[in-house]
């Protein structure tokens, strides 16, 4: 799965999940993807969408210090609501390292530790840094790392 950070043409931001980059190109071509507070189609990937790719490797959610996206964001378009369950359900099952992610994905990664599922938090400078050299992880919208209270 890739989530994508999108925009309308009226400047709303939405994620949108998608299989893979091809799958959102296609869906693109055909309309279907939609904005879902105006419904228009035209749609645009934003520069700064954080593309993740899953692989059972690490997760990353965004660090605290990031500003609270805005409430339309929550919105994920084209998710059905039993693939959200699974996302949170792959999102809990992993090993919550907090601040230690950079660390424990760096260690992962050069195979110092045995390869396991984490989440945790990096600041966008440790993000930049992890992708430079090449670990994969993935950003998660808040709505699949945000606790139940
Ligand atoms: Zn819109």
């Amino acid at each position: 799965m890739i989530v994508y950070e999108l925009a309308c043409a009226q400047g709303h931001r939405f994620e949108g999940w998608f299989a893979s980059s091809e799958a959102f190109a296609e869906q693109k071509e055909r309309d279907l993807v939609r904005c879902p507070v105006c419904d228009v189609a035209a749609v645009e990937r934003l520069p700064s969408a954080r593309v993740s790719v899953p692989k059972g490797g690490a997760v990353v959610e965004p660090a605290p210090a990031v500003p609270a996206q805005p409430a339309a964001s929550e919105a994920i378009s084209g998710v059905p609501p039993e693939v959200l369950a699974k996302l949170r359900e792959i999102v809990r099952n992993t090993e919550n390292v907090g601040r230690r992610f950079p660390e424990e994905a760096r260690k992962i990664h050069y195979e110092e530790v045995p390869p396991r599922a984490i989440r945790g938090q990096a600041s966008s400078e440790e993000a930049n840094a992890l992708r430079e050299e090449g670990i994969d992880f993935a950003s998660l919208p808040s709505v699949l790392t945000s606790e139940s209270h």
